[in-house]
């Protein structure tokens, strides 16, 4: 593909973590990386998107849901920003749960969506 932009290694290495991020499977570091980007990179939003849409939309659309796509993300995103921000500041009890934590997060968010 050549050099399309500056940061064309790093979207690549970003788009092959969603369907980790999806799935839960992230670690701590990668997970942190991830939403960083996403903030600041519509590109790879858009693939998020597109993931998380054949992902979540299609259980969703199967139990009858309406889904609004942008709002999900957004509130998935920044919450697992905060819960890394949150995870950070507690590091000796990270290491030892660091996967599992991730994994917690995204399944408490798949809550969220369910309850609402
Ligand atoms: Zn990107």
């Amino acid at each position: 593909m050549g050099t399309v932009g500056d940061n064309s290694d790093e979207c690549k290495e970003i788009q092959s973590l969603i369907p980790g991020y999806l799935a839960g499977k992230l670690s701590l570091k990668e997970a942190r990386a991830f939403t960083a980007h996403l903030k600041k990179c519509s590109e790879c939003r858009d693939e998020m998107e597109i993931s998380y849409l054949l992902d979540e939309g299609i259980t969703r659309a199967e139990n009858g849901e309406t889904i609004d796509l942008h709002a999900d993300l957004e509130e998935m995103l920044d919450g697992t920003e905060s819960l890394i921000q949150y995870l950070t500041q507690y590091r000796n009890v990270v290491c030892l749960i660091e996967s599992t934590a991730i994994f917690v997060l995204v399944a408490c968010f798949l809550l969220l969506f369910i309850i609402e």
